[in-house]
């Protein structure tokens, strides 16, 4: 089967001047080959967005994958992240010259602090890192991932305004306390884990009614929430029929009351990882 080339998802545009595709390929927990063949996929199927971290040990595959769609290289937006080690400045430029390596490219288009580990208490070193790597060309845009409002607000004190950060966000994990902070700031939000990892949030009554009458999917329907709600999503999959349902997101609406039965979902989860615990 030949396969079939849907529209490029519309663009958001961060702070500093440049357009994000407002969905993206997450990658975890691809390894190398699993990553070529699906980020191929996707760039053929219509993604122009693709989400890797040093941590998930496939940057080499995001990169081979690349290549072989025959996608041109700056239609794609590509991000990185890298781990704790390297959060100080010069550590962030040895980092983003591996990644760069593993990549096979010459510029990243967004790179990610990780995760905070303020027991280490250098992540604001590590966002500085990142505003030097951009001055030097080597990225276009930066960002945090899984920062809570204290942490953001020393990176803020300090000078500095990320563009993006990630944060784990769908309609039963709803961050309006981050949301709120992001938007005051001009930060684009990223959901990951956008579909609750294809799990109970799936089959929750308010996503399967909606998803009934509108005649989508339940991961559809999620999706679309997070688009109103001007979040970017980051669905991970491998399956290249799932891949085109997760991009096909832009030819339909939800009701009011639809959205509003999706933003009840939000219930507190002790098992969220907590940022100021959990890291790497
Ligand atoms: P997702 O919510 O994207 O769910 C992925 C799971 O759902 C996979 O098992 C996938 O299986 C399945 N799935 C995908 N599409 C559908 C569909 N349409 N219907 C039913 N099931 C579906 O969870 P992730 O945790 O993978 O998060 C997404 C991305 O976010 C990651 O891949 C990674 O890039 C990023 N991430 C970032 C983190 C951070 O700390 N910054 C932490 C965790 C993730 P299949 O592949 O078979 O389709």
């Amino acid at each position: 089967m030949t396969q079939q080339q849907m529209p490029t998802a519309p663009t958001v545009t961060l702070a500093c001047g440049i357009a994000m595709p407002r969905v993206g390929l997450g990658t975890w927990p691809m390894d190398d080959a699993g990553a070529a063949v699906a980020v191929a996929s996707a760039l053929r199927t219509g993604y122009r967005h693709v989400d890797t971290a040093e941590r998930y040990g496939n940057e080499t595959g995001v990169g081979e994958g690349l290549r072989r769609s025959g996608v041109p290289r700056a239609e794609v937006f590509v991000t990185t992240k890298f781990e704790k080690e390297w959060h100080s400045v010069p550590g962030v430029r040895t980092a983003c010259e591996a990644s760069l390596r593993r990549l096979g490219l010459d510029y990243i288009d967004l790179m990610l602090v990780h995760w905070p580990n303020p027991d280490q208490n250098r992540y604001v070193e590590a966002v500085e890192g990142l505003v030097r790597v951009m001055e030097a060309g080597l990225i276009r845009a930066f960002g945090v991932s899984n920062f809570k409002p204290a942490h953001l607000q020393r990176v803020f004190d300090a000078g500095f305004t990320p563009h993006v950060a990630q944060i784990q966000l769908d309609p039963s994990h709803r961050r309006d306390d981050l949301d709120a902070i992001h938007r005051a700031k001009g930060i684009v939000t990223e959901a990951w884990s956008p579909i609750g990892r294809g799990g109970d949030l799936l089959r929750e009554p308010a996503v399967t009614a909606a998803a009934a009458a509108l005649g989508r999917t339940p991961a559809q329907i999620v999706l679309r929430w997070h688009i109103e709600h001007g979040y970017v999503p980051l669905p991970k999959s491998s399956d290249p029929q799932r891949q085109r349902e997760n991009l096909a997101l832009f030819d339909f609406s939800l009701t009011d009351a639809q959205r509003a039965a999706l933003d009840s979902l939000d219930r507190p989860d002790p098992k969220m990882l907590d940022s100021d615990v959990f890291g790497h």
